[in-house]
């Protein structure tokens, strides 16, 4: 990646930020109040969640992170939502208190433990799956335990400085990230050999480019491009991103910021009235466009939100996309937020059995694939990410962390996900493939590290670079 000069905003930016951070101490009014705003959102498909888990454990093998530890146990996390909701809001709770484990956080450690169940999830869904009583665990610790961590202080740094730079649309004056899009742009350019279809109003399908998308995989980029062209279909793309990776502020539980941003980014894609808009997101992006936007907008949006192998799918049958089919020992990672929080499960299998006859499918796949361990901002929680990202915004990694108490949390985080990473490696190991194909920046940043740390040479590709190196 380039590194750029400090654009003046980012160091003004850092401060501002980390006056609302604090991961030492105990505020007790600040936490009371991120209390009573987390169950200020809760409805009756919360209020189930909170109310009929029995306890039985069958969701705990399917965690990640119950493999690290028993206490990251999906019950066991969001038992912390549990014993807050019971202590505010029941009236035996209240009566009893702690013999009905009905109690709220009253010191630093209790709020430590609330941080650590929020970065020991994923959000992957997959201890719903299993659930017996469809109980969602992983919604309970992402959204009350996300929300109150966050709002107390407790939020990573470098997620909340991307949460604003989202919001306030710094990452158009950060030189260093204007350089690698109008980069992206040139290269992708130099493939289709004639100019981009920028701004173009009323397309059949807009490719939604983030920010993040040009910074993490490019050459999936310009691959979903030369598809498109390809295919003869009517296309456009936006000359500069709306967004960063939209809206990043729900990773760390800042919900109202959340639907700010997607009524923000429906007013900037309105503009051009397209038919469909096509992610290349696979994570959380996804679920929130897809989802979680006609709720916000209080209608559908007037175009349809789909996922770029969604429309890959569909070029193949209308026989639009024609593939060089190969040998390839390839397999599909579901995405968590695609596959089993975005039901998107069968359309990888036909694309990529149209492009290699060697696709197989993982020992776990679709709804019982294994998560990768790095979703739901733990994938930002290591030194390399810091340092990264540090030079494109042009300050040190030290200055993307709160002090030592954040950085020793960081720390920890990146060595627990070794460990939560691996049952997705041995399953890649037992598959034969050679190449991982899948479509979450977060996925395939996990996969490949955990692959070098496990000794596995597969390599990790984008669905969308991979299809558009296979174009008859
Ligand atoms: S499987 Fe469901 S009911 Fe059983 S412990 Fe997990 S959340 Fe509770
Ligand atoms: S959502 Fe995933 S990571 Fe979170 S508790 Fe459930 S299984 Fe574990």
């Amino acid at each position: 990646m380039a590194e750029a000069a400090p654009g003046p905003d980012v160091r003004k930016l850092l401060e501002e930020i980390k006056r609302n951070i604090s991961w030492e101490g105990f505020q007790a009014d600040r936490v009371e109040k991120t209390i009573q705003e987390a169950l200020a959102t809760l409805d009756s498909v919360k209020l189930h969640f909170l109310e009929n888990c029995v306890g039985c454990a069958a969701c705990a093998p399917s965690c990640p992170y119950y493999y690290v530890s028993e206490k990251y146990g999906p019950v066991e996390k969001a038992e912390l939502a549990r014993n807050i909701y019971r202590k505010e809001a029941t009236i035996l709770g209240k009566l009893l208190g702690p013999l009905l484990n009905a109690k709220k956080p009253k010191s630093e450690k209790d709020l430590d433990t609330i941080v650590e169940a929020v970065y020991r999830c994923t959000n992957c869904g997959a201890c719903y799956v299993s659930c017996p009583f469809g109980i969602d665990s992983g919604a309970i610790i992402k959204s009350i335990l996300a929300s109150i961590a966050t709002k107390s202080g407790r939020a990573p740094t470098l997620i909340a400085v991307f949460d604003v730079i989202e919001r306030e649309k710094l990452f158009l004056k950060i030189p260093s990230f204007m350089y690698i899009w109008n980069e992206v742009m040139k290269k992708a350019e130099q493939a289709l050999g004639k100019p981009l279809p920028f701004d173009k109003k009323g397309a059949e399908y807009f490719l939604l480019v983030n920010m993040a998308d040009a910074m993490f995989y490019p050459d999936a980029v310009i691959g979903a491009m030369r598809v498109l062209d390809r295919a003869g279909v009517d296309w456009t793309l936006p000359s500069k991103p709306f967004a960063f990776r939209p809206p990043i502020a729900a990773v760390i539980g800042l919900f109202k910021q959340a639907r700010e941003m997607l009524k923000m980014l429906n007013a900037d894609i309105s503009k051009y009235e397209p038919k469909n808009v096509v992610l290349l997101d696979g994570g959380f992006v996804y679920p929130w466009l897809r989802f979680q936007m006609p709720k916000v907008l209080g209608r559908r949006p007037s175009y349809r939100v789909l996922h770029i192998v969604e429309l890959f799918e569909k070029l193949i049958k209308e026989g639009k996309l024609k593939l060089n089919q190969t040998d390839d020992k390839v397999t599909w990672h579901d995405p968590c937020q695609l596959a089993r929080r975005g039901g998107v499960t069968e359309e990888p299998n036909f694309v990529l059995s149209a492009a290699s006859k060697g696709f197989r499918k993982l020992p776990h796949h679709g709804a019982e694939s294994y998560c990768c361990g790095g979703g739901g901002g733990i994938g930002c929680m290591n030194m390399e990410m810091l340092e990264q990202m540090g030079k494109l915004l042009g300050v040190s990694s030290k200055d993307l962390v709160a002090g030592e108490k954040e950085l020793e949390f960081i720390q920890k985080t990146a060595e627990h996900w070794t460990i939560a990473v691996k049952r997705k490696i041995d399953d890649i190991k037992k598959s034969g493939a050679d190449i991982v194909v899948t479509a979450c920046p977060v996925c395939m940043h996990s996969i490949a590290g955990g692959a070098q740390l496990y000794g596995l040479k597969t390599q990790v590709r984008h669905i969308a670079a991979y299809i558009g190196e296979r174009l008859q």
